[in-house]
């Protein structure tokens, strides 16, 4: 990478993780993407699991599909996919039916990356080649998501466990046949 590649790639990595701050803001894993093609960003993305309630709305793939709408073509040939976290496998699958060509990540996921930690998807003998790396910004990337989980862990000890809050509402409406009870009494 040249430093004038570097200083694109990182302008790119960093609006990808601005799309994953929209992701956390919904209460979803902040994962964004941005897909760039002659220089310009055609696509952006953020994961939307949550707040569609949809199993397959990754970063990546509302990505593809918002750069197939520019491009008008399912083809994004000749395409960067920026994501800040690495692909999981149907991404890597939608990476290669896309025949996007170039992929660049932020942090690796070890429980389910599918460009080298848990799969490696692109090296499989396959029709269409992707070039990827991984490591730009990576702390960054990482940390959005350490934040999250951070969060959410202190959120869930503020509200308490669902066994909790049953065992609290069901107090409070003993307490208030209690009450009831005794103003008719
Ligand atoms: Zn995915």
């Amino acid at each position: 990478m040249s430093a004038e590649n570097t200083a694109e790639h990182e302008r790119f990595m960093l609006a990808a993780l601005r799309e994953a701050a929209k992701a956390a803001a919904n209460g979803d894993v902040p994962v964004g993407a941005i897909i760039v093609r002659d220089h310009k960003i055609i696509g952006r993305g953020y994961n939307m699991r949550e707040a569609r309630q949809d199993a397959l709305l990754h970063a990546e793939i509302a990505a593809i599909r918002q750069a197939c709408r520019h491009l008008k073509s399912w083809r994004l040939s000749d395409c960067t996919l920026y994501v800040t976290l690495e692909p999981c496998l149907m991404c890597a699958g939608g990476i290669i039916q896309s025949r996007i060509n170039n992929v660049i990540f932020g942090a690796l996921d070890p429980k389910a990356g599918a460009c080298c930690s848990v799969v490696r998807a692109f090296d499989l003998p396959l029709h269409h080649i992707v070039n990827w790396q991984h490591g730009l910004l990576a702390a960054d990337c990482s940390n959005i998501l350490k934040e999250f989980f951070r969060k959410r862990r202190e959120q869930k000890k503020l509200i308490g466990t669902k066994g909790q809050r049953k065992q609290a509402a069901l107090e409070a409406h003993e307490a208030r046949l209690r009450n009831n009870e005794d103003e008719s009494s």
